[in-house]
């Protein structure tokens, strides 16, 4: 059995104390105590309704039978209750009947969902992002019919990018619409591993589908966005005659059982145009960009659920003795986790998960910022702040949430790799998210060749500027001055490799490739580094010379990513600076 309990206190630390922040124009509703709140009810749901279907659905998986979708058992009840609870709302425009909570505390909700139960999380989430695709591209007309339903969960949204032949360059895509004249347009195209594509939670699927209209031009400039109902609704908004979308298939995968990953065949079906012709990928990349966002979530609550898990195994596990003496003579042996090889996993996936939900609420408070500061000027650098470190997010996130699951069935040994305990599951469900989005490979060449060069590097600085303005006010900090010129010499690395890579990249885009997984883990390490060093330097203040379990072991798990996470940077350093000839001067031949 996975072992979950909200980290709540953790979540409140990031929310008012690391981050805490005057609420924004349209927000101040949401007070610190409604914040608060909303956590606590979350995780009820999470805990009490969700996280019991997690081992059950996976082991049932969804059923496919003549085009027709069923999910696990359990699921359509729960589906129920999220949506009348309003929790797919949570986030959404006002204006459609959404609560227009902060990202920030949206963000966590997101966590404890996937912590629990990333499968179920999918359908909500993926109509969330299709929401935001259509609020922000879509026509009035569109927007007043569709987006109430959706974003009371009545109905569901999909994303419907990837095609046999074509998946992460969309530029192959080859699903047509033909305009009807009438404002509508024929769709006809195969679709594959349409996430949610079908199923039985929602009396009605709202696809969005890129396709290419017949005078559209090659490649990616020529892609257009298309709402296509799964029913096509009557005049009073009620899902009338069939269209022409049918579901062939559901995938048999790794993981994720409970999701329903479908082929999706579109024939002649109809559809209306969302933003510009040709213009499809401006319009997808809102949604894009917000699942980004959400997967590297998926990557942080799987995490959290390993580490809790394995913490539960370790303490309970009796084998050995500690090596420092025994620990328990009244017991046959000690329990694991007096072994430091144990600890060193655990608090490896302790300090990952808690740097990771620091960085995630920094960038949701930005895309709060981005959305509605009063300041232009605010809202522009927010904007920027969050594109840099969307594909930092997404890929960090998602490899050491799988990183964390791989931990957490070693801690458990060989009752981790078998079924009953629960955390291969993890391992399995939680391996996806470093695919789908956009790969992680994909994510650190958005980093180096787009983020980076972003503004003539101005995006870089929103992440530069704070971190050095740190360093520089707490080098010579009384208790944690070491800690903090340590993080120092990892920001320097991050220095000189974008120095190296801004220099030899711009000469050659191969050695910016050959350098952007490595450089995206580094600018990630040192990401979570700042997050770590501003907590542990807080923490301290907190304290005040008192004691306090959770303010000590924040500095004791800061100090562990210090001294045992971050001077990985140093190392990464050396990689990118090999450059590429390892990698390219192999003949092809030769592999
Ligand atoms: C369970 C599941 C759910 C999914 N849900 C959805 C969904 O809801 N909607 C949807 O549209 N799609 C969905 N997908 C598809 C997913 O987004 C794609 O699988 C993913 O984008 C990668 O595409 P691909 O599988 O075709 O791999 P490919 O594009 O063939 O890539 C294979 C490898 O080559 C690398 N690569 C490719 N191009 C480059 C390049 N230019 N430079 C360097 N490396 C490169 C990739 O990083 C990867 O390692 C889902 C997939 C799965 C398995």
């Amino acid at each position: 059995m996975q072992t979950y309990n909200a980290p709540l206190r953790d979540m409140r630390f990031v929310l008012h104390e690391l981050h805490g922040a005057a609420p924004l124009p349209g927000q101040e509703e949401f007070t610190q105590e409604l914040a608060d709140t909303i956590l606590e009810e979350a995780a009820k749901f999470c805990t009490e309704v969700l996280l019991p279907l997690n081992a059950p659905g996976d082991v049932e998986g969804c059923h496919y039978e003549n085009g027709v979708v069923r999910t696990p058992a359990g699921f359509k009840d729960a589906y129920k209750g999220f949506t009348e609870s309003g929790w797919g709302a949570l986030n959404a425009a006002q204006k459609y009947g959404g609560q227009g909570a902060p990202e920030t505390v949206a963000k966590l909700v997101e966590e404890m969902i996937c912590s629990t139960n990333l499968s179920f999380g999918l359908y909500p989430g993926l109509t969330h992002g299709a929401s935001l695709a259509l609020e922000s591209h879509g026509s009035d007309e569109l927007k007043d019919f569709y987006l109430p339903k959706m974003v009371s969960g009545e109905w569901s949204g999909t994303m419907c990018l990837t095609e046999p032949h074509c998946g992460t360059d969309l530029g192959l895509l080859r699903t047509k619409a033909v305009p009807q004249g009438d404002g509508s347009y024929r769709i006809s195209g195969a679709k594959i591993f349409i996430s949610a594509g079908e199923h039985d939670l929602t009396e009605n699927i709202i696809h969005l589908v890129l396709a290419r209209l017949p005078d559209a031009p090659a490649g990616v400039k020529g892609i257009s966005l298309f709402l296509v109902p799964k029913f096509l609704p009557d005049a009073d908004g009620r899902p009338g005659v069939r269209n022409g979308v049918s579901c062939a298939a559901i995938e048999h995968k790794m993981g994720l059982k409970a999701s329903a990953t479908c082929q999706l065949n579109f024939d002649d079906a109809t559809g209306w145009i969302v933003g510009a012709p040709h213009r499809g990928m401006q319009a997808m990349f809102v949604m894009m960009n917000s699942e980004r966002l959400s997967v590297g979530t998926q990557g942080l609550g799987i995490g959290e659920t390993a580490y809790q898990s394995a913490v539960a195994y370790a303490k309970d596990r009796l084998q050995g003795r500690s090596l420092s003496g025994v620990k328990y003579p009244d017991k046959a042996a000690d329990p694991l986790i007096v072994h430091p090889d144990i600890r060193r996993m655990l608090l490896t996936m302790r300090a990952n998960n808690e740097g990771c939900r620091a960085l995630c609420v920094w960038v949701a408070q930005a895309m709060d910022r981005a959305a509605l500061a009063a300041d232009p000027v605010e809202r522009a650098e927010a904007e920027e702040f969050v594109a840099l470190l969307t594909p930092v997010v997404k890929a960090l996130f998602t490899d050491l949430g799988f990183e964390s699951a791989n931990l957490a069935i070693q801690t458990y040994g060989g009752h981790g790799y078998i079924r009953d305990h629960g955390v291969e599951q993890l391992a399995r469900d939680s391996r996806i998210a470093m695919i789908y989005e956009g790969t992680n490979g994909v994510q650190a060449l958005d980093l180096v060749g787009r983020k980076l060069p972003a503004n003539m590097g101005r995006s870089l600085r929103r992440f530069f500027h704070p971190v050095s303005e740190f360093i520089e006010a707490n080098s010579n900090h009384p208790l944690l001055g070491k800690m903090v010129q340590g993080y120092a010499r990892g920001f320097g690395a991050l220095q000189l490799a974008t120095a190296f890579i801004a220099e030899k990249g711009l000469s050659d885009p191969e050695e910016a490739g050959a350098a952007a997984t490595d450089y995206l883990r580094l600018f990630g390490l040192v990401a979570l580094g700042f997050m770590w060093v501003r907590a542990a330097v807080l923490a301290v203040e907190k304290l005040g010379g008192t004691e306090d379990e959770f303010y000590g072991a924040k500095i004791g798990t800061a100090r562990f990513f210090m001294e045992r996470i971050l001077p990985q940077a140093g190392a990464l350093l050396f990689t990118i600076k090999a450059g590429k000839a390892s990698l390219m001067d192999m003949e092809e031949a030769a592999f």
